[in-house]
């Protein structure tokens, strides 16, 4: 007989009144921790200011690190020799990637574009915020906002474990979906169309040397000739391999992400369903080099562009186009207009090697709100434009304007803040150009 002892119990009961929720309070509250709320609330740590961070995730890193994406893009600009239009965090998150051999550089559409793996990402993101002292609320979903005109004073929150009521003076919505800005009633904007998602996958159990031979063009051909044999709806994408991991990560689904609470269950199964197609048919038309491929791990459904706010400006896609540069510039980015607007394919419009373009601080901002900047994803333009500036690099440093702008207003209006002193702040991001 083993000598150990049966652990004692106690009878727990919910309290009549459920219970008080568990109070939080913050200087800066960040409802998102994508890319662009792990930046947010970096910057604003970095700041002295007391940061909350609330996912309703179960990990941090939002698509970054949960829907496999694989790829840094916007980070640089275009032309033979790019240089960085990126900074903050960025720097950090790079040195850790290289040091763990996570890290990747190809050149591609123009540009350079980092490969990463996620895991290694997820655990900088997690020591990060954690060296920073940044509080972090995971699987929490956002109940209720308390406003009052144009500020907002507070969250309610749920979590598994119970409500929390999380109190702030600054507060950033890099939801991806404009969640907060929809709850607190502001203006929202949705496309008529569905933007397209997609469900990424990593592949393994192929042939790595043929893989990086195969030309990615005379791939996409094929999808367009064969695609409708094996029932794929996308007929373009790419598969880009790691070097020397065995792994490839795949983007060939299209899959529609309705704001609707049955619908991402249901587009997230009608994404794994296209991924599994999409093996059949790389194992089918290039036996020599995917005969043996199989999914390593599927990755959660990606959203592009569902719901975003009503700024007092919205991006324009011939502002993208010309580069012009707004009076509250905030970021730069040279990434091209990627539209997945239709299932078949995406359209692409690449830009030349001066190009530039900006996210004005207006695009970032819900009219009438005074404590409230967005990033990310979910800022305010038509959705060619927001289709260039929604990728990485830019939401880096969205989130890096948001929390500088709100330190600047403190309990003040981030409308009335010096949009120079702001830039000054933000001088790395628009002005830099460093070679790496
Ligand atoms: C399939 C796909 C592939 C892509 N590939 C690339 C690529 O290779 N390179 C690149 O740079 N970009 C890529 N992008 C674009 C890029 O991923 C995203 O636009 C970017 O990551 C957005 O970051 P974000 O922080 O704004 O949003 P997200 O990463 O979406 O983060 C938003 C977070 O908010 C949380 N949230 C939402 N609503 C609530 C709520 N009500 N309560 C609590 N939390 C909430 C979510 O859980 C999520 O974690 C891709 C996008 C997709 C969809």
């Amino acid at each position: 007989m083993s000598d150990y002892r049966i652990p004692a119990t106690r009878i727990v009961r919910r309290p009549e009144n459920g219970g008080t929720p568990r109070r939080v309070e913050a200087d800066i509250v960040v409802l998102g921790a994508g890319i662009s709320g792990v930046s947010a609330a970096l910057e604003a740590a970095k700041l002295g200011r007391k940061v909350a961070l609330v996912d309703a995730g179960m990990q941090l890193g939002g698509q970054s690190t949960g829907s496999l994406l694989g790829t840094f893009c916007g980070f640089y600009s275009n032309g033979p020799q790019p240089y960085r239009v990126v900074y903050g965090i960025v720097d950090d998150m790079f040195a850790h990637l290289k040091r763990e051999g996570a890290f990747h550089v190809r050149r591609g559409r123009n540009t350079f574009i980092p490969l990463y793996q996620e895991q290694a990402l997820v655990r900088w993101i997690e020591q990060a915020v954690t060296a920073a002292g940044i509080k972090v609320v995971l699987g929490a979903n956002l109940l209720d906002v308390q406003r009052d005109g144009g500020r907002i004073g507070g969250l309610a929150l749920a979590t598994r474990f119970g409500l929390v009521d999380l109190r702030g003076t600054g507060f950033i919505d890099a939801s991806g979906d404009a969640a907060l800005t929809y709850a607190a009633g502001f203006a929202c904007r949705e496309p008529e169309a569905p933007i397209m998602g997609t469900l990424m996958f990593i592949l393994e159990g192929f042939d790595e040397d043929a893989a990086q031979k195969l030309d990615r063009w005379a791939v996409q051909k094929r999808l367009g000739e064969a695609g409708g044999r094996y029932g794929l709806v996308r007929r373009d994408g790419f598969v880009f391999a790691f070097p020397g991991k065995g792994q490839a990560t795949v983007n060939m689904t299209h899959v529609e992400t309705p704001l609707d609470p049955l619908g991402y269950a249901r587009a997230q199964a009608e994404g794994r369903a296209q991924a599994d197609r999409v093996v059949a048919f790389l194992r089918g038309e290039y036996p020599e080099v995917f005969g043996l491929a199989r999914v390593r791990q599927y990755g959660l459904l990606g959203i592009r562009q569902t719901r975003w706010i009503v700024g007092r400006h919205s991006l324009g896609i011939d502002e993208v186009r010309q580069g012009i540069r707004p009076d509250d510039a905030v970021v730069r980015c040279a990434w091209p207009v990627e539209l997945h607007d239709r299932a078949e394919d995406v359209h692409w419009e690449e830009f030349g090697d001066d190009h530039m373009h900006y996210v004005p601080f207006g695009s970032m901002v819900p009219e009438q709100a005074d404590n409230l900047v967005a990033a990310g994803r979910c800022i305010d333009g038509d959705p060619a434009a927001l289709s260039s500036v929604r990728v990485m690099g830019p939401c880096i440093a969205m989130g890096a304007a948001a929390a500088q702008a709100l330190d600047l207003a403190g309990a003040g209006s981030v409308r009335q803040i010096d949009i120079r002193a702001l830039q000054k702040r933000l001088a790395d991001n628009l002005e830099r150009c460093d070679r790496d």
